[in-house]
């Protein structure tokens, strides 16, 4: 049985002041041992602060990005190995915004998720379709193509210790959510590519699905067989619509 995981991108939206009040809250209602695990992937720069805040707790801190190289004249980069300084758990590989406003391509996206490998943070390798995609049939195209390309470079192994997050593009912060059937579909072939390199690491691999998703519409995608939790933008930073996101996970 894999153990679900709800994933906050708090994205440019948070200050310093506010991010730290929204992860003590996060914190407090996730003392317990939680049915899902809870990660937070924050700003660069509040990193620091909210290591401090994690410390000693089950919530995971992550970051949005890391550089695609170990070290180096790369001026504004910042590496795996700075991340895993300040005990980051989690990264986001590949966000479509990543992709689409600051042009990463598939093989950066890879290069990226193996540096995270190699220093012992968990990539949440995300991919997902455009509209015109979609709209054209090749979303099982794309994503096998997104998909490929890591395992590729990283070698199906790696998968043992990353998570996929299924972002269809048109759905990020559109607040137009996939149905609950769309992204089992879509989840289901992840899991497929997956398992025709290794079933047993498709089977305990993590699949996360992101885009618009609200306290209302979590119970019905996470209660799909192949939608292991989710990846939340906007409702991630009001703390009573994540925590109830968090609390709709299957356990
Ligand atoms: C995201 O940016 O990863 C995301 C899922 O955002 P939203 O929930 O706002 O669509």
């Amino acid at each position: 049985m894999r153990r679900s995981m709800v994933v906050a991108n708090w994205k440019m939206y948070v200050s310093r002041a506010s991010a730290r009040v929204l992860l003590r809250e996060i914190v407090d209602a996730v003392s317990e041992p939680p049915s899902c695990e809870v990660g937070v992937c924050a700003p660069y720069v509040y990193i620091p602060d909210c290591a401090e805040i994690v410390q000693g707790t089950c919530v995971l801190l992550g970051a949005q990005n890391l550089s695609d190289h170990k070290d180096g004249p790369y001026t504004g980069e910042i590496s795996a190995a700075m991340l895993s300084e300040f005990g980051c758990r989690l990264v986001l590989v590949g966000h479509a915004e990543r992709r689409y406003l600051y042009g990463e391509n598939n093989l950066s996206v890879a290069a990226r998720y193996l540096k995270a490998i190699e220093y012992g943070i968990a990539p949440i390798l995300c991919v997902g379709e455009t509209l015109e995609q979609r709209e054209q049939g090749r979303t099982f195209q794309a994503i096998a193509e997104q998909l490929d390309t890591v395992i590729s470079i990283a070698g199906i192994d790696s998968f043992t210790r990353a998570v996929v997050g299924y972002e269809p593009v048109w759905a990020i912060g559109s607040g137009q959510t996939a149905s609950a059937e769309q992204a089992q579909e879509v989840h289901a072939f992840i899991r497929s590519q997956i398992a025709s390199h290794s079933p047993r690491i498709a089977e305990s691999l993590r699949i996360l699905y992101g885009g618009s998703v609200k306290p209302k519409s979590a119970p019905e995608l996470f209660a799909m067989p192949d939608i292991d939790g989710g990846l939340i933008g906007v409702a991630a930073l009001n703390k009573q619509s994540f925590l109830e996101i968090c609390n709709a996970v299957k356990v």
